[in-house]
């Protein structure tokens, strides 16, 4: 798999990252101490909705977020960059914010209504909050004895008090590629998704698969196009924690042209030029319109997009 850029650091949702500094995950005592300093900075989660200002922002509270909900689920998630600890809160379902501490100072917001209001440092630390606190609520009980498992590392692993499994949060790989052949690259769409909006194929990485020979097979069940895993040139990832993968991109040079849909995954499939792709994105095509760049899958075709040749 060649590489030109694998340059994530722009792309939504994992861009700029904190340092996670899990060494201090097993040590209780200054998880305590953190939460407890004038400095912490929470932020909050509803059923997976981050609490957002009105003015814009994540609602921040210092340490009196102890005191917001007894039964709230902790998560470290690490230090800025002035070593302050940032923790999220995960409020139980049955809370209601009228009446409760943080009453006015937000509302919780679904992540795509969100965009605009949250800095890119807010959404990776809001997203990474929900998918941890997501796993939880899917994770309850052992995976091998089944009885039920306690929430362990500052929220990062799962243990088993009867058999001690450990269980840790899951990241499920996902390829999304553009087949490209010459000046063409490959858009798909289903039939869920808006009139006129088309984009890169994608599906699951299989056990025992790697990355390129995933995003050959999908192109091949999906859309009859052959490619050779070698030949597959990896561009940038974003983590997508709904509920929990990591959306990997690609670009891949295709054997051959005809289209061969499967009408259980796609609507469509056709082939476009690049300088369609230009209009696509300046959102001049008379036909179609890209995802919008809060997805990867604006990013891959752009890449490639801009490309010379
Ligand atoms: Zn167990």
């Amino acid at each position: 798999m060649t590489s030109q850029n694998n340059n994530s650091d722009y792309i939504p949702l994992g861009s700029r990252p904190i340092d996670r500094a899990g060494h201090h995950r097993t040590d209780t005592a200054w998880l305590e101490a953190a939460f407890a300093r004038d400095d912490v900075l929470v932020l909050m989660l509803h059923k997976g909705l981050p609490l957002v200002s009105p003015a814009g922002g994540l609602v921040w509270l210092g340490p009196e977020a102890a005191k917001v909900a007894p039964d709230a689920r902790r998560l470290f998630l690490g230090l800025d960059r002035n070593d302050t600890p940032i923790f999220a809160l995960g409020l139980p379902d049955g809370f209601e914010l009228e009446g409760s501490l943080i009453a006015g100072t937000g509302e919780f917001m679904d992540f795509r209504m969100a965009i605009g209001k949250l800095g890119e440092l807010e959404m990776n630390l809001a997203s990474t909050a929900r998918s941890i606190f997501e796993w939880h609520k899917s994770h309850r009980f052992c995976a091998r004895c089944g009885a039920e498992s306690d929430s362990t590392e500052a929220g990062w692993k799962r243990i088993c008090p009867e058999c001690s499994a450990e269980h840790f949060p899951r990241t499920d790989p996902v390829a999304i590629m553009l087949a490209v052949s010459g000046d063409k690259c490959l858009l798909g769409r289903q039939k869920m998704w808006p009139q006129g909006m088309w984009s890169c194929l994608a599906g699951f990485i299989e056990p025992g698969e790697t990355l390129e020979q995933g995003a050959a097979r999908e192109l091949h069940e999906e859309a009859g196009i052959l490619c050779h895993p070698a030949n597959a040139e990896y561009l940038f990832c974003q983590p997508w924690p709904f509920p929990s993968s990591l959306m990997i991109g690609m670009l891949l040079p295709a054997e051959n042209e005809d289209i061969t849909i499967d009408p259980h995954e796609l609507e469509a499939a056709r082939w476009v030029t690049r300088q369609e792709a230009r209009d696509i994105l300046a959102g001049e095509h008379p036909e179609i319109f890209a995802p919008p760049p809060f997805a990867v899958a604006h990013h891959i075709l752009k890449e490639w997009a801009e490309r010379d040749s």
